[in-house]
């Protein structure tokens, strides 16, 4: 039997009447003649009730617990979902991590997949059963404890699970109709892409559109799974919605194909740190321990007097989640409190977003710097960090102008237009 991964988003299961929907999506997969396996994530605002519910009862919270605690979201709308299914004559039954099983490692809330067994869900194909309801966002490690994916991770589970099964493609069923030049909350010119390269859908999640979780895009990339993102509140066919394909296949060549944010970022500076072979170790090694996820880095060299001589001192900057902030002071509190670096100062900036322009194009276009930096000065957005990749620039620039620095660069780079 051919078989298709469909997955729906927490706003696509979020009441009964919306898993009816889904349900209805799926037995017309099944009509068509598709063994499918149902991804589903928790219904929508549960998972963020279910972090609330952990954080409010342990502050420093044990990752295990956490984890069996904000999975539970996702067992209830597989339960829910092949309950609607069998009400509609489709024979169905839904699945949990640990019944799959659905083996990952066991770093707790950011754990990944080691493998997923196919025999018991190719058993109960077999035995006549056409739907797999499979709770996404979750797994079990070795130890047999609940894991989960990092938020947003019930994609990673719809492409690990059409990788394993061979699915003929994954269809992401979610509240927008595609993949947009950038998030069509922010730019109301936001044009949905037919296609675009599993490289360009890599940097935009990660630099913020999450659309698709990061992993969910480098599994696809890797295992070559034909990875497709369209509405579950239109009528759907063939041809509808966004596909993530290889570079050959993506006909539209445009220099810059997307502009993407990440709200919620922080510009810490490390003022006067000596300035010496080892000094960047000696800040970032600590940071990485202490789980920071340090983004860009910005050094300046300069010199300070001490006693009447001038020494070589160095301004260190660095990006991280505002979320991480608290840890990353700590730490390096901590660093300088063991005399392993010293600093005059430690300035914490947290009303900063990281706005990018990301394009394949840019590999063999020169000038989309400059034109990004141009049309960023004339709305008067000062940039407080750039980084550059071989196929993006990210700039870091005060909150209150990210919407604004989104539009400006949508428009610069006529993205409304195909
Ligand atoms: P789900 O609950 O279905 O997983 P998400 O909220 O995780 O849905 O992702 C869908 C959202 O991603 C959209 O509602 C949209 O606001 C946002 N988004 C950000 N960037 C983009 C983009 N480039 N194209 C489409 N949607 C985007
Ligand atoms: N429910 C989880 C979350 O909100 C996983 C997902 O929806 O993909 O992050
Ligand atoms: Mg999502």
């Amino acid at each position: 039997m051919p078989l298709l991964v469909m997955k729906f988003g927490g706003t696509s299961v979020g009441d009964l009447a919306r898993i009816a929907n889904a349900a209805a999506k799926v037995k017309r997969e099944v009509e068509r003649g598709y063994d499918v396996i149902v991804i589903v994530s928790a219904m929508s605002g549960k998972t963020n009730e279910l972090v609330g519910w952990v954080e409010q009862t342990s502050h420093l919270y044990d990752a295990r617990e956490y984890d069996a605690v904000v999975a539970s979201g996702e067992n209830v709308t597989a339960g829910l979902m092949a309950l609607r299914l069998q009400q509609m004559d489709v024979p169905a039954r839904s699945w949990q991590g640990w019944q799959v099983p659905i083996n990952t490692t066991s770093a707790h809330s950011s754990a990944r997949f080691v493998d997923i067994p196919r025999a018991n869900i190719d058993a109960k194909f077999a035995e006549g059963f056409k739907v797999a309801v499979v709770a996404g966002f979750q797994g079990v490690s070795h130890e047999g404890r609940i894991t989960t994916l990092g938020r947003g991770g019930s994609d990673t589970t719809a492409v690990a699970f059409a990788a394993a099964f061979g699915a003929e493609r994954c269809d992401i069923y979610t509240d927008v109709d595609g993949i947009y030049t950038t998030d069509p909350r922010i730019s109301p010119k936001a044009r949905r892409l037919d296609r675009i390269a599993y490289e360009e859908m890599l940097e935009l999640a990660s630099l913020g559109a999450k659309v698709l979780q990061t992993r969910s895009v480098e599994l696809a990339m890797r295992y070559k799974v034909r990875l497709r993102v369209l509405s579950s509140f239109e009528d759907t066919d063939e041809s509808s919605g966004t596909l993530v394909c290889a570079e050959e296949e993506n006909m539209e060549s445009k220099v810059v194909s997307g502009v993407a944010y990440s709200r919620d970022e922080a510009k810490l500076t490390l003022m006067s740190v000596e300035d010496r072979p080892g000094i960047a170790a000696a800040i970032f090694g600590p940071l990485a321990s202490a789980g920071v996820n340090v983004d860009m880095i910005v050094q300046n060299i300069s010199e300070k007097e001490v006693g009447g001589n001038s020494i070589a001192v160095t301004d260190m900057t660095f990006s991280c989640p505002v979320n991480q902030v608290a840890r990353a002071q700590k730490a390096l509190t901590d660093a300088a409190a063991s005399g392993t670096i010293t600093y005059d100062d430690l300035i914490v900036d947290t009303d900063v977003s990281k706005v990018s322009v990301v394009g394949i194009g840019m590999r063999s276009h020169a000038g989309v710097a400059a034109q990004m930096f141009s049309a960023l000065s004339a709305e008067n957005i000062n940039i407080k960090v750039i980084g550059t990749s071989e196929i993006k620039i990210s700039v870091l620039i005060d909150r209150k102008y990210m919407e604004l620095a989104v539009q400006a660069l949508h428009d610069t780079f006529a993205l409304e237009r195909a």
